[in-house]
């Protein structure tokens, strides 16, 4: 089917409105209206090759909400008008370990990404949210419980998963300490869900402008990272610690903050190493971990979740004519706290 979005036609582009077509409806597709696309910092670090060389040209977007149009024959889960959602992948291996285990985030083979990923046959270049429509394999799709508002709902299906899972994973709950470095995409979804789940928050931050909106997303304290005092006073308190930064930092200064056995979960990726100091996971036993998105799986037990504590993204929905202008607002941390664009704007 022929489709419209906006694409990044050379790296570090800006994005121009670009028509496209999609494969045919499958036996096991779905396709889909797209109503509401968000734009996480993952879009403009690829659209700017800050990770790896890509082919170009790329139509980012792996926050994707909308209503299916049309099922392929051997569809059981999904029916026509139904809302629903799509993530950072939309295929994988189906045969591996891990794709077994129901871990297809971490597909041994490389799970096919939405945008920007080679499809299964081997050279079909993926292209994402950002247009009008999709096909996906049911198996990659999610159903958006009916409580959550669709435009606050796309940023779940990859800031609200990426720290919604390892929140999970480590034990984030009544009792617990856990610490979010950066308010942004990730940063606030991270303070509602660990909020959500029970857990005492703070979040670090380098802009002094955002304390009062981190109290009013529940967090319980606010330390401004450039402040020397405030960082020493909270060392050796938090069970967990989220790094959501989209540029490099002092791991050392971070790592201190943990108290015995915690753990700091890089979900940010600056594309930049980060030195790593033997003494500084020696003291108190402390860990580093990272984490990936989640499964499908993750994915409907967390919007689930999110539906029924009242978890959604804080939004500022924009028209496509407006991504250039975000991505910059986004790069510049102004984003408050996720852009999400309407799809009939494409
Ligand atoms: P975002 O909305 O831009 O938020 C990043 C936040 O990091 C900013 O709001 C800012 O918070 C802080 N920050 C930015 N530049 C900084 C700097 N130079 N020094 C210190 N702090 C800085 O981005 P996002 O969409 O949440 O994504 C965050 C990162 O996670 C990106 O690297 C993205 O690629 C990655 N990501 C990973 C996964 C995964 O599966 N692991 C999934 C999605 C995204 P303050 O203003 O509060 O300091
Ligand atoms: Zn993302
Ligand atoms: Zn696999």
């Amino acid at each position: 089917m022929e489709v419209r979005g906006y694409a990044a036609m050379a790296a570090g582009e800006e994005l121009v409105p670009w028509e496209f077509r999609r494969r045919d409806i499958g036996d096991h597709d779905v396709a889909i209206a797209i109503e509401y696309s968000g734009i996480c910092h993952s879009d403009i670090h690829r659209v700017r090759q800050e990770w790896e060389t890509q082919t170009f040209p790329i139509v980012p977007g792996h926050e994707i909400l909308g209503r299916v149009t049309r099922v392929g024959p051997e569809v059981t889960g999904f029916a026509v008008g139904q809302r629903v959602g799509v993530g950072v992948y939309v295929d994988s291996c189906r045969t591996c370990d891990n794709c077994v285990a129901g871990e297809s985030n971490y597909c041994l083979e490389g799970a096919v990404e939405t945008f920007a990923g080679i499809e299964r046959d081997g050279h079909t270049v993926t292209q994402g949210g950002y247009s009008s429509a999709i096909v996906v394999d049911e198996g990659y799709v999610v159903s958006v419980p009916e409580a959550l508002n669709s435009a606050a709902a796309a940023p779940l299906m990859c800031a609200g998963i990426t720290v919604f899972s390892p929140l999970e994973r480590f034990g984030a709950g009544p009792g617990k300490k856990v610490g979010v470095i950066g308010l942004g995409g990730l940063g606030h979804l991270a303070v509602l869900f660990a909020k959500a789940l029970g857990a005492e928050v703070t979040v670090f931050s380098h802009s002094p402008g955002k304390a009062s909106d981190a109290t009013s997303l529940g967090a319980e304290h606010f330390v401004l990272s450039s402040d020397t005092d405030q960082m020493a006073a909270r060392e050796k308190s938090f069970d967990i610690v989220i790094n959501s930064v989209s540029a490099p930092l002092d791991s050392s200064q971070y790592l201190a903050l943990l108290k015995l056995g915690g753990v700091l979960v890089f979900v940010g990726l600056s594309g930049q190493p980060y030195p790593i100091n033997a003494f500084d996971l020696l003291n108190q036993r402390r860990m580093i971990a990272g984490s990936a998105i989640g499964s499908v799986a993750q994915l409907q037990h967390m919007l689930d979740f999110a539906a029924e504590k009242g978890v959604e993204a804080k939004v500022e929905v924009i028209s496509a004519d407006q991504i250039n202008a975000a991505y910059e607002r986004v790069v510049g941390s102004d984003v408050r706290y996720r852009f999400v664009i309407d799809a009939s704007t494409f």
